[in-house]
């Protein structure tokens, strides 16, 4: 994301956090900050990396707990395979989420499929099962790495 997206992310935070009555601490900025200027997913140890160049010697807990703030509302995702965040690019109010992740240059691509696909959707009625949550994790090439 570049510096003037990443601006206006910190903005349409700002005033969502404001409208539902949440504090956007100075941590929970420079954390968004920080992922949202991360050209790949970044994982926690990283971000707390870069908040310490930010903010006087950061407690793990401040960067994990605005982490965890961003994921339950939405602004961010966890990509489990790599174990690290990205910033969500479809509105931060969706089911479900996808990522094609490259093996190369390390980038995960969002996809917001909101249903889960015919399928899947099918076998999980099959089995009586009440969906909750789902993510899907897609390795692969992107089109940059394939066509350098
Ligand atoms: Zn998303
Ligand atoms: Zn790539």
């Amino acid at each position: 994301m570049n510096k003037q997206d990443v601006k206006k992310l910190v903005q349409v935070v700002e005033a969502y956090c404001t409208k539902e009555g949440m504090r956007f601490t100075d941590p929970r900025r420079h954390v968004l900050e920080i992922v949202a200027a991360s050209d790949k997913p970044i994982g926690a140890y990283d971000i707390l990396a870069r908040l310490g160049e930010r903010l006087d010697n950061p407690k793990p807990p401040t960067a994990y707990r605005a982490i965890e703030f961003f994921e339950q509302h939405g602004f961010m995702h966890r990509i489990e395979s790599l174990n690290a965040y990205v910033i969500c690019y479809a509105d931060h109010r969706h089911e479900g989420s996808q990522f094609m992740i490259c093996d190369v240059c390390g980038k995960a691509i969002e996809t917001h499929l909101c249903h889960l696909p015919a399928d899947l959707m099918a076998r999980t009625r099959a089995e009586g099962f009440v969906v909750s949550g789902w993510s899907a994790e897609i390795h692969g090439r992107c089109r940059d790495c394939l066509n350098p």
